[in-house]
Order: structure tokens, then sequence, then C-alpha cells
């Protein structure tokens, strides 16, 4: 391909438009180098960088981030087992609010899971009884922030009713079960919390900070000492704005001063849809382009069963349009000129929709579109067995196998 490069690597949009088979996912893996360096520079020594595995457990992404994080968040057997076999050396945080009893006999077979966050007093008492060696756990809250700082947050998870961790009362019940016989194999390193998604970083601070303070205090009330507290991920993407970012120099600062107040603690976060986001892309084209009472739809090859994510949060995926002049058929092609269109996928459902009244220069079928913001929650949560559509093209741009610099 003749497509445009920079420092070797082609330029996702001149890719895009060469590409022989579509859809096709694009991941731009020198671009989420770069970028979770940058994440990682803005952060105080004192912060271990995990990466949510759930987010996108693609293994050439896992691998672009090995050496740049410090460790991966697991959350099932299944993330446990790829991961691992991804990126074999690296320290594994294993998560998850419905461990099974065969899914903690085989994190307990596991070197490489260093914490465990455990989510019921069920789970730490199963994981005591199988333990047989010494574990690090986590006790994961679900802690209420009643100061305002979560509202009107999308996914807030915190301090409501919830299947994810504890309340505040049980994880008491939790330090008295530690203390008791039988439970010696269990180390107890200090506190998870992931209370909501989407937070900027002023939020997510205040949240960082709550979540801090009241894990000292339960330290200080119990006579223990505070190794690491877990501050969890969800950090903000702004999908109406692909150019923005979380703040992540600000956050870093909010952190080092929260440090400062704690001098022996360490503090770990778990970022996915932050870190990968931004370098995925997903390519189609336009099969057909049709008005329907006063509304113009585009429909293109694929849909939400390849790319679930604006179907899942109801927002329309950020696309630019990449024309394609030639039109090899007889009949009038199909467009639209200076109007709002709805792209709809092949689906026979009208949740297919990807973007909707979404306002356009110009597009025709036969034109291809390029869809942003792709690397996170997209194919790994779409539905791709729906209507038994040919599954997408893979293409991974700057990926070096098993590169750790
Ligand atoms: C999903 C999840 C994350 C990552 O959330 P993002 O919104 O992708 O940053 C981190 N921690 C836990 C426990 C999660 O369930």
């Amino acid at each position: 391909m003749n497509a445009p490069a920079v420092n070797g690597v082609p330029e996702v949009p001149a890719l895009a438009a060469e590409l022989p088979e579509l859809p096709a996912y694009v991941y731009d893996v020198a671009a989420l180098r770069a970028h979770a360096r940058e994440v990682r520079a803005a952060l105080p020594e004192r912060v271990e960088l995990y990466y949510a595995a759930k987010a996108n457990p693609e293994a050439p992404l896992l691998t672009a981030l090995h050496g740049i994080v410090d460790g991966y968040e697991v959350s099932s057997g299944g993330e446990l087992a790829h991961v691992h076999a991804a990126v074999p050396e690296a320290p594994l945080a294993f998560g998850g609010p419905g461990k099974s009893a065969e899914e903690i006999a085989a994190a307990l077979r596991e070197p490489a899971v260093r914490r465990w966050h455990v989510e019921s007093e069920r789970e730490l008492r199963e994981l005591a009884a199988a333990a047989g060696r010494p574990v690090d756990v986590l006790l994961r809250v679900n802690l209420p922030v009643g100061d305002g700082a979560l509202d009107g947050v999308a996914l807030a998870m915190g301090g409501r009713p919830s299947p994810f961790g504890m309340d505040p009362e049980r994880i008491e019940d939790c330090l008295a079960l530690l203390a008791s016989p039988g439970f010696e194999h269990l180390r107890l390193r200090g506190i998870h919390a992931h209370l909501a998604s989407g937070l900027a970083a002023a939020e997510q601070l205040r949240v960082a900070e709550r979540v801090v303070e009241w894990s000292a205090a339960l330290a200080a009330r119990h006579g223990l000492p505070l190794a690491e507290v877990n501050v969890g991920g969800g950090m903000a993407v702004d999908y109406a704005d692909p150019e923005a970012r979380f703040d992540w120099a600000s956050f870093g600062r909010g952190l080092a001063e929260l440090l400062g107040r704690h001098p022996a603690l360490t503090l770990r976060i778990e970022p996915g849809r932050a870190l990968t986001a931004y370098c995925g892309w997903y390519v189609t084209e336009v099969l057909d382009l049709k008005h329907s009472h006063g509304e113009a739809f585009a429909v293109v090859r694929g849909g939400t069963h390849h790319l679930r994510t604006p179907a899942t949060r109801g927002h329309a995926q950020p696309f630019t349009v990449l024309p394609v002049d030639h039109w090899p058929h007889p009949w009038p092609r199909p467009g639209v000129t200076a109007a709002p269109v709805t792209v709809s996928g092949q689906l026979c459902t009208p949740k297919d929709v990807l973007a909707a009244r979404t306002p356009v220069a110009g597009l025709r079928a036969g034109d291809r579109l390029l869809f942003a913001m792709a690397g996170a929650y997209a194919w790994n949560i779409s539905h791709h067995a729906f209507l038994m559509h040919p599954a997408p093209v893979f293409h991974y741009l700057g990926a070096r196998a098993g590169s750790a610099g």
C-alpha cells in the first residue's frame, strides 16, 4: 500500500482509503504507546498504572502496553489466562464480582496474580479455604461519595445498591474475619474501589481523595498499616470531542498532593477506556443511501454487531467521510448533500445505529466512513453472532511483537 507514513507507520485515514477489504478495524499501536507513555509520565512515581483489560484485550495492544503500564487488571479466569499468555512477565490484579471456585483455583496456581480484589465475604472465605499459600488482597469497597462528587455521572456505581464490592460496614466484618483462625494466608494490603465511569480529572481526584481518606481512617481505627489503595478506572472519554483528553497532568498533580499526606502509601489506578479508546478505528463503506419520511439514512457494511459502543452509550460515534469518486454502476448514485444523516448498519433492528442525525457535507453510496474512538469497549463487547454477517478484518499499525521499550 502507498499510504503516507509517519515514522514508518502509515497514517490511518490514508490507509483506510486504500484497504481492500471492509469493514476493518485499524489499531494505531504506535499511537497507543505514545499516549500511554504520556499518561505514565503525568503520574507520580508512587502511582502504579494498571490497564483494565476488559476495555480491549487484544494481544497486540496488551503487548504494546507492556513496559509502560505496571500491570493489568483482569476480571475473569478467561481474561487471566489470555492476558498472562500475551504478557507472561506482567503482574496481574484479579477482580470481578462473581469469581467461581474454578477461577479462584486457577488464579491461585498463577504466580503472576499479585493482587486479589475481594468483592464479598463469601469470596474471602472461599479464597482463605483454597489458598494454601500467602495471597495479597485488597477489599473492594462500595463507598458512598456523599458530597455530590458523583452527581450526574454516567455509570456511577459507588454508594448505591450494586453487586460490586462491599458496603463499608461489610469491610469492617471482613477485617474481623481476616484476624480469625483459618485466614492466616491472606495478607491485607489495602482497599480497592472503582466507583464510577466517565469522571473528569477534578471529580476523579475528589473520589480518589475520599477513598484514600476513608481507607486511612479505617486502618487507623483497626491499628492496621495502609500499604495500598487502588482507586480504580473510569477516567472520562468524550466521544463528542475526539481531540479532548482526560487531564492527566492535573490528575497526576492532585495524586502527588494526596500522596504527600500519606507518605507510606502506594496508589494504583486501573483505567481501561481512557487508554485504548483513541487508538482504534472502524472503517467501512456506505452500501445504500436513502430517504425515509424526510430523513437521510446511510446503511453501511457492518454495524453495531462490530462496533457496539454507540448503541450501549447512546452517542453518535464520531466519523469522517472518505469520498470514493469511482462509481461503477450505470444507475444513479444515491447521495445526500449538506444534511444530517443517520448512519445505520446491516442488522434488522432499529437499534443498529452508529451515528444518529449527524451533519455531513456530502455522502454517497460507495463512500467510505472512518469511525474514530473505536479502541475500547468496541469489537470485544459486540454481539458478533447476531444475523451472521462476516467479521471485520484487523490491522495493527506499528505493532512490534513482544516489545517492552
Ligand atoms: C471496567 C473497570 C475498570 C476500567 O474502567 P474504564 O471506565 O474503562 O476506565 C477498572 N476497574 C474495574 C474494577 C472495572 O470493572
